[in-house]
């Protein structure tokens, strides 16, 4: 049985009284959802408050980015070292606005998670095709590479260490949801090309996250969906009310 696991990405928003005040609000909106995972990734910046604010409960912290040196001279970069040592457990790599606006490249991706794995923080890993190419009927190849070029050899034990999330561009921020059947569809076939590309168990295993788009009146229908384990949520996790909602989904 895969752990159903609900995240929070809050890219660029939030300062320091903002986190604390949704930290509060929040701890008791989600207290007894003991069945599924719920994250948090905030701005680098807050992600050792935030671990601090949520130590003692089930809520886990990620970062947002991670560079894949231990340390260097990396100016404005932070290492899956120093994640994890402000009691963090996750971080995101391969979010459509960094291999966007910042060019990172399967390649990239796949040095990213190396050294999350090698650190043990467990890797989100964002994959999905732009309008462009879902248009231009590319959406099955595109995801086929970024998970050949993106993900590094992994065996069975590895399922549950990494996560991948599935988040057409086209749905990212627009109001455009996945519906539940195109969700499925590149649902099914991301766990197809893990089998073709590692194993079995691991493909059986490993968690497939849905973001683009989520939101309340939504979740439900994702969620029946037997490939969808979850989502990885933007803008609606940004509010305690609608990224509660979003958690106590009814699938
Ligand atoms: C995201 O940032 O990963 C995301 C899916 O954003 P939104 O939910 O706002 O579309």
């Amino acid at each position: 049985m895969r752990r159903p696991m609900l995240a929070g990405n809050w890219k660029m928003f939030k300062d320091a009284a903002q986190v604390r005040s949704f930290a509060e609000d929040f701890i008791p909106a989600v207290k007894g959802l003991d069945d599924r995972d719920i994250l948090i990734c905030p701005p680098c910046l807050f992600v050792q408050t935030l671990a601090q604010l949520f130590a003692g409960t089930r809520i886990q912290v990620g970062a947002q980015h991670i560079h894949w040196e231990d340390e260097g001279a990396f100016t404005g970069e932070i290492s899956a070292p120093m994640v994890l040592s402000t009691g963090a457990t996750h971080t995101l790599i391969g979010h459509s606005e960094r291999r966007q606006y910042f060019a990172e490249s399967d390649a990239d991706v796949k040095r990213r998670i190396q050294a999350a794995q090698r650190h043990g923080l467990t890797p989100v890993v964002c994959i999905g095709e732009t309008l462009e190419e879902r248009e231009a009927g590319q959406t099955l190849a595109v995801l086929e590479r970024q998970l050949r070029e993106g993900l590094p050899a992994m065996g069975p034990e590895d399922s549950r260490e990494l996560i991948l999330a599935y988040e057409p561009v086209w749905a990212i921020g627009t109001g455009k949801t996945a519906t539940p059947e195109i969700a499925q569809e590149a649902h099914a076939f991301i766990r197809k090309t893990l089998a073709e590309l590692f194993t079995d168990t691991l493909a059986r295993e490993m968690r497939i996250l849905y973001g683009g788009s989520v939101k309340p009146d939504n979740i439900d229908t994702l969620m029946e969906k037997p490939d969808i384990d979850g989502a990885l949520v933007g803008g609606a996790s940004l509010q305690v009310a609608s990224f509660a909602r979003i958690i106590q989904f009814k699938g």
